[in-house]
Parts: structure tokens; sequence; C-alpha cells
């Protein structure tokens, strides 16, 4: 957060963005004088107020100097604007359509604005402290490669977290919990829903599959937990030829993996990135 802030003053209402180019914080619209000046000119106050609305949300998008001499950021509304308003002519130039898309978009690659995603995680097996953890920093670490961030919250979210983030939830289950649901003998974890973002990992396959290989236990669940939070996060039950998206992982993968060299691809990264990238912009909004 930026330490000084400036304002811009408008007849209707006032934004204050911080000095430093980042996103403004607050916009205020006075709803009592849209509503005067709705009766004065015989309008419907809604029109009014979401063209005064409109105008502040787009000084901070815009930041400084963002009055313009026509459309929707005219420092003051004159009678032709209010006529363009009530046909819905009112609008943003192209120009400053292009600059509020970009000023979103650095915003979003700003260090400290990581893309980032929030896993719940549900240990049905009481796994040892340690071995969750190196799990998780496995998982962590093939995530930083595709340039996404993990925080992990163990159970339900509180209601103070921080969630504009994707949520996923993985669930650590024995094999028999997964019940009816068909798993193959080399099937590690499996999907839930892609709708609602929840899959499992079955524990006592994983530990079974790492007693050979140059695996362990806790680096096979990391491996597992990426793939699992990978199909959520492409929203796709695939699997890939090479890379944490393969199935069943050959011997060549997890030696990979030793040599920190197991990844998402390319283009895996890049959807993924997407997919945080859409679901923090509309919580944005
Ligand atoms: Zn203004
Ligand atoms: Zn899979």
């Amino acid at each position: 957060m930026a330490e000084r802030l400036r304002q811009t003053e408008d007849s209707f209402g006032f934004t204050l963005y911080p000095d430093d180019g980042s996103l403004a914080v607050v916009a205020n619209v006075f709803a009592h004088d849209a509503e005067q000046l709705a009766n004065r000119r015989g309008m419907r106050q809604g029109v009014i107020l979401g063209h005064l609305v409109a105008h502040e949300l787009g000084h901070l998008l815009l930041g400084k100097q963002s009055h313009s001499s026509r459309g929707i950021m005219v420092p003051k509304l004159r009678t032709q604007e209010i006529r363009r308003a009530q046909k819905g002519q009112l609008l943003f130039t192209p120009e400053q359509a292009q600059q509020m898309r970009e000023h979103q978009t650095r915003f979003l690659e700003r260090p400290g604005m990581q893309l980032r995603v929030t896993v719940r995680v549900y240990d049905a097996v009481n796994l040892s402290w340690a071995t969750l953890s190196q799990a998780e920093r496995e998982a962590e670490k093939i995530f930083l490669y595709a340039g996404i961030q993990i925080a992990w919250v163990a159970g339900p979210l509180s209601a103070a977290a921080n969630v504009e983030t994707p949520i996923e939830t993985l669930r650590i289950w024995p094999r028999a919990a997964a019940g009816k649901i068909p798993t193959g003998s080399e099937t590690l974890g499996l999907c839930l829903s892609l709708e609602t973002g929840e899959a499992v990992v079955l524990a006592d396959v994983v530990q079974e599959r790492s007693m050979f290989g140059s695996t362990t236990f806790a680096d096979l669940l990391g491996i597992t937990m990426a793939h699992e939070l990978g199909h959520l996060l492409l929203r796709s039950e695939k699997h890939s030829v090479k890379g944490v998206m393969s199935a069943p992982f050959t011997e060549t993968a997890l030696a990979d993996d030793a040599r920190g060299r197991l990844r998402f691809t390319t283009d895996e990264g890049k959807k993924m990135r997407n997919e945080v990238k859409r679901w923090m912009l509309k919580s944005e909004r």
C-alpha cells in the first residue's frame, strides 16, 4: 500500500488513489447530490447514480489526470453528457478503455501480487507433520516453476481468510475411503469434482508406490498433490505424455523430480496462470 494518497474532487464524489501509480483504493459518490440532479433533470436517480459510480471507478482504474474533454470522464456533467447518459451513450473513450485494461494487467503482474491458489487440505489419515509439510513443499516447488504460489490451509477456511484467490480442496484418504469410486491399481489420486475444485490423494497407495524407485513417500505425495491440483486448475482430467500431468508416473518422471526437473509443461503452466488470473480479476470486480 502506498503511503501517500492523492485525491480527485468531483462535484458528486471523489477518489483517493496512491501516489506511486498503483491502483486507487477508495471512491465515493454522494448519492444525495445525484438524487437532486436527477430530480432537476427529470431523470431516474439510478441512471445518474450509475454514471457517477462509473466515473469514480474510472478514476480508480485510470489514476491521476484521468479527466477528459469528452465521454464519461468529463470533469463536470453538462447538458450534452446528461442527454447522452439518458440514451446510454455516455462512455469511456477507446483510449481510456485500453488504459484500464492495461492497468489491471500491470496490477496483477506486480511483485507481491503473485498469482496464488488457496488449497484446503483435509488429512483423513493423520500424516506426521514432517511428511505433510515436506509433501506441501514439494507440490509448492512444482507450482512455483509454473509461476503460481500455493497457500495451504488445514481444513476449512476461517471467516477472516483471504479468499481473493481460487480455492481448491485436497482430501488425503486411505484407499478404502474411495469406496466405489473406480480406481485403478496405479491410481494415486482422483478428482471428485472439477466444478467445486475437489480432489483426493490416496495416501496408502502413494506409500506402497514409493517403496520402490527413486522417491520418498513425502515427495511422491507432494507430486501427487501437484498432479491432482493440476487437474483442478486445468479443469480437465486429461493426462499428458510427460511431466507432472503424466500418468502413471514413470521412473524417468520420478528421477526427474529428484533432480527438481519434474514440471508442468509450458502450455499447462500458461493455462493454469490464465485460470488463476481470470479468478483474481473476477474477485477484483
Ligand atoms: Zn472526476
Ligand atoms: Zn490424473
